[in-house]
């Protein structure tokens, strides 16, 4: 799928969106609140529902807690139009309560074909409900902060999910916007172990080794031939970050042009603290916390 259809097909589910009546969220919502962001980000952050400010504008995370989503993605060089924004339901739970299960469940095959679109290497949940979507039973306090592999079901046939607190609970309380600092470090290495995960998948498939020794007995300086640019999209794994060894298998994509590193968006953004990872840990944080991020940054809808 080129950049194109992908932009393409993310509109057609955000005109989907705005008419939908799948559940009883879309009687008390000024505007359906689809997601925006890069077509061609290798990650997804999915909070939990439209606020108060996402209903009025139809855009997520726009609030005080978008400000402080925006100041955590700042702290990793990164803003909010290089990564996808979304929920698990599109439109604004009245009073802003919690969205039930039965709106999720009406609202998850958004999610899924987002999701399966985007194909991202790392999904970040934000919140419990977030999380419980794709960490069913696990508790937000225990697992904050780690990653275990997406079930391809969910829609991200590839990738790792790692959870966060929702920006709003972090604005409610100093430790928990402590502890998101602490999570928002993680990510690099979370991407990284993703990357290499895919890399690892790519390098498995079958016919994959073949076609990389042809590729390198055809090309003299051992450089596979890389797809049409019109087909670019991902970047072969940060090989600098990657462990020498580490076999690197053909990009799926033609790799775009790194995003130069942006600058922090955040204003005094509290000091990071070094990672102490838990259960099943993103490692600690990354010495490069200013991990390039591929992908384009346009908006939808
Ligand atoms: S929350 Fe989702 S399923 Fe419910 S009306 Fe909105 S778009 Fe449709």
């Amino acid at each position: 799928m080129t950049d194109a259809e992908r932009r393409e097909a993310l509109d057609a589910i955000a005109r989907e969106v705005a008419v939908c009546t799948g559940c009883r969220l879309h009687e008390g919502r000024t505007r359906a609140v689809p997601g925006e962001g890069s077509a061609d980000t290798e990650v997804v952050f999915v909070g939990e529902g439209p606020g108060f400010n996402e209903d009025r504008q139809g855009r997520p995370f726009v609030g005080r807690a978008g400000d402080l989503l925006v100041r955590l993605l700042g702290t990793l060089g990164w803003r909010r139009e290089d990564v996808f924004i979304t929920n698990v339901v599109k439109c604004r739970p009245p009073d802003n309560r919690d969205p039930e299960p039965d709106e999720i469940v009406a609202c998850a095959p958004f999610l899924r074909r987002q999701l399966a679109i985007l194909d991202p290497a790392l999904v970040v949940t934000l919140g419990r409900h977030s999380m419980g979507r794709f960490m069913p039973g696990a508790r937000i306090g225990q697992v904050h902060g780690t990653y275990r592999p997406a079930d391809p079901a969910l829609g991200a046939a590839d990738a790792l999910v790692y959870a966060m607190y929702h920006p709003a609970a972090a604005l409610r309380s100093a430790e928990v916007e402590r502890q998101s600092y602490e999570d928002a470090a993680g990510i690099p290495a979370a991407l990284l172990a993703a990357r290499e995960r895919r890399a690892g998948r790519d390098a498995d498939a079958p016919g994959a080794p073949a076609a990389i020794e042809m590729a390198r007995a055809a090309d003299p300086a051992g450089a596979a031939p890389q797809p049409a640019e019109s087909e670019s999209r991902r970047p072969e794994p940060a090989v600098g970050s990657l462990p020498p060894s580490e076999p690197v298998a053909p990009a799926p994509h033609v790799v775009n042009p790194p995003l130069a590193a942006s600058p922090a968006v955040s204003a005094d953004p509290p000091p990071v603290p070094a990672v102490s990872p838990s259960v099943s840990p993103a490692g600690p944080a990354d010495p490069s916390a200013q991990l390039t991020l591929f992908g384009g940054s346009s908006q939808t809808p």
